[in-house]
């Protein structure tokens, strides 16, 4: 800004204040960056890294994509169930590529294949050791009703006469798609579940 010298600037103490503060709030606005509005930049920040859920809807979520599976593969059903684990079906999709040998690691019984009377204890048993909570699919005909070997009097006549089932896969021996869309439909059941 020039400033005339030969102007004669005569001010009052008040004028002289407010002409001072005008020139003051002029260099402030000119070599100051506006100061961002705390607010806004906080609503931005939560809006890219804060995700609201339930407890219930969390819990389900992490359950249904982690599924542990018992190893408890008795008879010819346990084919599929390979062929459903490798590479071509490709179980690891639905979190499900880990075989237990211990019950307590594991949350998810597959029944394939035939039971006896003399294995029962022991499935019963197996069960009774996994860790809550937990889930049965029975899978193939002799799962289910004892299959072909129905009318034995040494076969199981399906493994609900044991332990709960939540998922039934018919056939025999059924394939792997089969066997997935089972899991799918006791993913299901596991994300309408009530955990509190
Ligand atoms: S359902 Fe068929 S394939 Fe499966 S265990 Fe029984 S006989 Fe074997």
């Amino acid at each position: 800004m020039e400033i005339d010298i030969n102007e004669k600037q005569v001010y009052s103490s008040t004028e002289l204040n407010k002409v001072e503060a005008e020139t003051i709030e002029a260099l402030r606005m000119g070599s100051q960056q506006v100061i961002p509005d705390p607010d806004e930049w906080l609503a931005q920040e939560l809006k890219g890294n804060v995700l609201l859920t339930t407890v219930d809807f969390f819990l389900n979520w992490a359950r249904r994509s982690s599924l542990w599976t018992m190893l408890c593969f008795p008879a010819c059903c346990a084919m599929e169930f390979m062929s459903a684990s490798a590479s071509r079906f490709d179980l690891s999709r639905f979190g499900m590529e880990i075989l237990r040998a211990s019950p307590r690691q594991a949350d998810l019984m597959i029944t394939a294949g035939t039971l006896t009377w003399k294995m029962a204890p022991q499935i019963k048993r197996i069960y009774d050791q996994m860790a809550e909570p937990k889930w049965v699919i029975a899978m193939g005909a002799c799962a289910i009703t004892g299959g072909t070997f129905a009318q034995s009097y040494s076969v199981v006549p399906g493994y609900n006469h044991l332990i709960p089932v939540d998922v039934y896969v018919p056939g025999c021996p059924p394939r792997p798609e089969a066997l997935i869309h089972a899991i799918q439909m006791l993913q299901d059941k596991i994300a309408k579940r009530k955990n509190l």
